[in-house]
């Protein structure tokens, strides 16, 4: 079966099943099977499917305008534009259609106020090992996981990786030439870590001083998924560049990046660009996704689950301590690190109805709609309890 429906597909995954249609957090296939989402379609689907606010939100944007190109504003894009910038304490925004693009933005940005101050600078970014930042060729160079870069070279110059939460490692590829410090505030594909306080805290002075770019990379972690609408809310700090997308559109295509103005402002009129990024019906959907997330406390509401749901995996953890050796992770992305193959959990989950990702090589990713309720973990659990007592 996967062979036949592959035919005219460039492999790139191994996918499995056939999904037709989404209902609050549920899935359901083309043979009517339901399955309860974990994943979100990867921390995307943040208000689940069944939003209709949303849904019509996108639907009257398609009968008025759905694309114009950037060549003209249009309100959409005005209102998403304001509603990021005050969401995530930057000044100015610049939309794309998905993360890596958010990235690459991010990263010429950051170039570019490096070239103002010095037009000889070398551009060095520093990012970190097992870092995810997407799969475009100036993503690929600064993701910290050899496999996905080592074919496609020659990738961008001047990257150097440091180990993530040991600051003393980034300190030590500080050059005059760096412009930039990328990293996740909390590693998603890499395997659900959290950055340390005294590690964010450390590269914003780092950054201080030598007048770098700190550049977030908020696209799985922001948009409420750790209980703040962006991640680094929890340290106290605001980055210079950050990025978005994921959850942004609920699913609609669109990122993000964004700036303080320092920064913003070494980009002028022709610098860059993109024909579709935040076209109308990208930016109404980003604006129907702000004001339902205000209207329902989203980011409330995931601390509180988030707790809930934590307190009951920890004691999974300790029904199951040769299987899962630890449970970690922020607000609804969360990692349970496994002793077993976490593919094959993952596959008996589906078998099971239960949508589950993974991340790095050991860890089960859970990533639910943010409106998951107390019930639907309680189903998860089960589930999982079950899996984990048959193995
Ligand atoms: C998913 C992801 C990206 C890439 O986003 P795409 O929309 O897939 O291009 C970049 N950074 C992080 C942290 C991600 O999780």
């Amino acid at each position: 079966m996967e062979k036949d429906l592959d035919q005219y597909l460039i492999h790139t995954y191994n996918r499995s099943v056939i999904f037709e249609k989404g209902e609050d957090v549920y899935l359901y296939d083309d043979q009517g099977k339901k399955y309860l989402d974990m994943g979100a379609g990867i921390a995307v689907s943040a208000l689940g499917y069944s939003n209709e606010e949303f849904k019509q939100g996108v639907k009257d944007q398609v009968d008025k305008l759905i694309h114009i190109s950037n060549l003209y504003y249009t309100k959409p894009v005005l209102c998403a534009a304001q509603y990021l910038a005050e969401a995530s304490g930057m000044d100015r925004v610049f939309f794309t259609n998905s993360g890596t693009e958010a990235i690459e933005g991010a990263l010429k940005l950051a170039r570019k106020y490096a070239y103002l101050k010095n037009e000889d600078s070398k551009g060095e970014i520093i990012a970190m090992e097992h870092s995810f930042h997407g799969r475009s060729m100036g993503a690929v160079s600064v993701t910290g996981t050899k496999h996905y870069r080592e074919a496609f070279e020659p990738l961008i110059g001047g990257v150097s990786f440091a180990v993530y939460n040991d600051l003393e490692s980034v300190k030590k590829l500080v050059t005059k030439d760096t412009c930039a410090i990328l990293l996740e505030t909390v590693q998603g594909e890499g395997g659900i870590y959290p950055a340390s306080e005294e590690f964010l805290k450390g590269i914003r002075r780092l950054c201080d001083e030598n007048d770098i770019a700190m550049i977030l990379d908020e696209i799985q972690c922001g948009m409420g998924r750790t209980g703040k609408m962006f991640a680094y809310e929890h340290y106290g700090i605001l980055p210079d560049i950050m990025t978005s997308a994921k959850a942004l559109g609920n699913g609609v295509p669109v990122g993000a990046f964004a700036a303080v103005e320092k920064f913003a402002e070494a980009m002028c009129p022709g610098d860059h660009g993109t024909t579709y990024g935040g076209n109308p019906l990208a930016a109404a959907a980003v604006c129907k996704v702000f004001e339902i997330f205000k209207k329902k406390g989203i980011p409330c509401h995931v601390q509180e689950i988030s707790s809930y749901f934590f307190e009951k995996l920890k004691a999974l953890a300790e029904k199951y301590p040769s299987v899962i050796t630890e449970v970690r992770g922020k607000g609804l992305l969360i990692g349970l690190e496994v002793s077993c193959p976490n593919g094959e959990i993952v596959k008996k989950a589906m078998e099971k109805g239960l949508v589950l990702l993974t991340a790095g090589s050991n860890v089960v990713r859970i990533a639910p709609p943010l409106v998951i309720e107390k019930e639907q973990i309680d189903a998860c659990l089960q589930i999982l309890d079950g899996i984990f007592s048959e193995l």
